[in-house]
């Protein structure tokens, strides 16, 4: 059974790129990056250094890989393994996604969790993460510098944005958790994968172990809400990672496989409402009217002796930025056009190019028209 993602993202990545694609700027930076960088090049890196999996080369992961895409209904993306002792997966690209997994993740991770770290990344491909989360991860993590040669990054990305970014990029971590979940029928891969990248050594995870990592989590949370210092202190700890914490996300995953909107989603009776809209659990009403309570800023409390970046969307009043003679209108106010019908249909042209109807210049030359560059 293929669930559609609308059911299971997260209501705080759906807000949170809400926001994101809200921020001045944004659009102006997403049309730069689809300017300058190529998913061709980025996929070449990895055919010139790393290994393909595929049915001759590591097939084990191939039919993982083959059974996750089943189960969440999108086509089998390439998948790479890169030499790294760093634990790893990622998912990069744009029209035609690819997955990379570390040595140093294969090293730590028991063979029967890879089928969850993949459905993770495949969960990020359903839910139409990647090309902002490559966007993000090139920007936010300091391997842009051959891009930032062509665009003054630095010009357009003002701190609230980058912010903004992180935000979102955690936020939809937990998207991808419950794709694995779905698709293990169990929150347990899940939470033992968080707890193995946590630093769980090679022994079996015992149920136990299971519950003491939960109690870890949640003595964390009441911790980190006791009081306006101790919020502050999680913000300055959280603002830049790409990623929650991962006790945070292990509990996250247990509290989702517990509510009305997963059994729903195991029963089949979201069928029944798909014509409807999507009622949320009740967890979820109170994450949203949480995210109601913060309009006016990203961050419900202040940082003493610290200026926050105190975001009034949609009236946010930042430094007129100089994008220089990158733009040729950039006398003109911020536009605030959303510019995915154009993505969409470039989509549909790199398929065209696939199936050999058009050729790569023929779409270069059409994606330089429909972005006006
Ligand atoms: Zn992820």
């Amino acid at each position: 059974m293929t669930v559609d993602p609308k059911y299971y993202i997260h209501p705080e990545d759906r807000s949170a790129l809400e926001t994101l694609k809200a921020f001045p700027g944004f659009q102006q930076l997403l049309k730069a990056f689809m300017k300058e960088w190529s998913e061709k090049y980025s996929r070449m890196v990895h055919m010139s250094g790393c290994v393909r999996i595929s049915e001759e080369q590591m097939p084990e992961y191939y039919e993982m890989l083959k059974e996750v895409c089943e189960q969440l209904g999108i086509e089998v993306p390439e998948l790479y393994m890169e030499r790294n002792v760093v634990p790893n997966a990622y998912t990069s690209g744009d029209t035609k996604p690819f997955i990379v997994m570390t040595t140093g993740l294969v090293d730590i991770l028991p063979k029967e969790l890879i089928p969850t770290i993949l459905a993770h990344e495949c969960g990020h491909i359903a839910c139409h993460h990647v090309l902002y989360r490559t966007m993000g991860a090139m920007l936010l993590n300091g391997t842009i510098s051959a891009l930032s040669i062509l665009i003054p990054f630095g010009a357009i990305v003002s701190l609230p944005l980058e912010l903004a970014f992180y935000n979102w990029m955690r936020a939809s971590e937990y998207s991808a958790d419950r794709a694995a979940i779905l698709c293990d029928g169990t929150p347990d891969k899940m939470i033992e994968v968080c707890m193995r990248l946590a630093g769980y050594d090679q022994k079996e995870v015992s149920e136990e172990a299971k519950a003491a990592f939960m109690r870890q989590a949640e003595e964390y949370e009441v911790q980190a809400k006791d009081s306006a210092r101790s919020k502050s202190i999680e913000f300055l700890l959280l603002r830049r990672r790409t990623h929650p914490f991962t006790a945070i996300r292990a509990l996250e995953c247990e509290r989702w496989a517990s509510s009305d909107s997963y059994r729903r989603i195991l029963d089949g009776t979201y069928v029944e409402e798909e014509m409807m809209e999507f009622v949320p659990s009740e967890k979820e009403t109170e994450t949203a009217e949480k995210e109601e309570k913060k309009k006016g800023g990203l961050f419900d409390f202040d940082l003493p002796g610290i200026e926050l970046p105190k975001v009034d969307l949609p009236k946010v009043d930042l430094p007129r930025i100089d994008l220089g003679s990158l733009w040729k209108k950039k006398e003109e106010p911020e536009e605030a056009v959303d510019l995915t019908p154009v993505y969409r249909q470039l989509r549909e042209l790199k398929e065209l190019v696939k199936e050999g109807v058009i050729t790569e210049e023929d779409y270069e030359a059409k994606k330089k028209k429909l972005l006006d560059l």
